[in-house]
């Protein structure tokens, strides 16, 4: 068996202990895979074991790689999900090669996006990203504006708003990690409250991810869990 393909069972097994932990089904969690800055070929790999969503955060690395795994795998649909920063002149390419998006923070690129989708690949699937560690972050929509960012959102013709995503400060302590996932369930929760039909709490990567699916997690975000460690240039 390959080291990814070993990788992936562990991951599974964790996911399938924290869901019967948390009395949750295993189906109620999807796994995405962080392939950024690994090869076509670390895909390929956990494609051979059944992995169908990667996501990437730089978008010309993307680009390169999904060319590359469309020629190795010509045959096998996959999911590409953008979880990286966006800036609003790269819009057009993320609105085009993407299936979602899980990082919007301001009204101005959601409405770019939703422009630029292509109509006949249907919405786009969007998640505002939230900063829920306060100073420690300088990327997500404050609490105080998600109600008004997401009744905005939810209303632009060619994207369907999914739910939300954080990326917690960084924490070895189960129960602070814990505590910070509970504040974006509590964000999720009163926004479908309002009437927004929310499914997606995107949240829980490598060193949370037991956490995040104890409160509520419906994507887990991991990455060096499967791939290995990262090594940026
Ligand atoms: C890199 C990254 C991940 C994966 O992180 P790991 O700790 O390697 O699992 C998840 N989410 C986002 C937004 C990332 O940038």
């Amino acid at each position: 068996m390959s080291i990814i393909a070993a990788n992936l069972q562990a991951v599974e097994a964790t996911i399938g202990a924290a869901c019967a932990r948390a009395g949750r089904a295993r189906s109620e969690v999807e796994l995405l895979a962080v392939s950024k800055t690994f090869p076509a070929e670390a895909v390929v790999e956990a494609m051979a074991v059944g992995q169908r969503a990667f996501g990437e955060n730089y978008l010309q690395e993307a680009l390169d790689k999904m060319q590359e795994v469309a020629r190795l795998q010509p045959d096998t649909a996959i999911a590409w999900h953008f979880i990286g920063p966006i800036q609003s002149n790269k819009t057009r390419p993320i609105a085009a090669s993407f299936q979602w998006v899980h990082t919007v923070e301001r009204l101005k690129i959601a409405q770019r996006l939703s422009e630029q989708r292509p109509p006949e690949l249907g919405p786009l699937d969007i998640c505002l990203q939230v900063n829920i560690s306060g100073e420690a972050s300088k990327s997500g929509a404050h609490e105080a504006e998600l109600p008004e960012l997401a009744r905005q959102v939810a209303q632009l013709p060619n994207l369907r708003l999914r739910g939300l995503m954080a990326i917690p400060e960084a924490s070895t302590n189960p129960e602070h990690q814990r505590a910070a996932f509970a504040r974006l369930r509590t964000l999720f929760e009163s926004l479908r409250a309002g009437g927004l039909p929310l499914d997606t709490l995107s949240m829980g990567m490598s060193g949370d991810l037991a956490a995040a699916v104890a409160e509520g997690a419906t994507i887990v975000r991991i990455g060096s869990a499967i791939f290995g460690a990262r090594h940026y240039e």
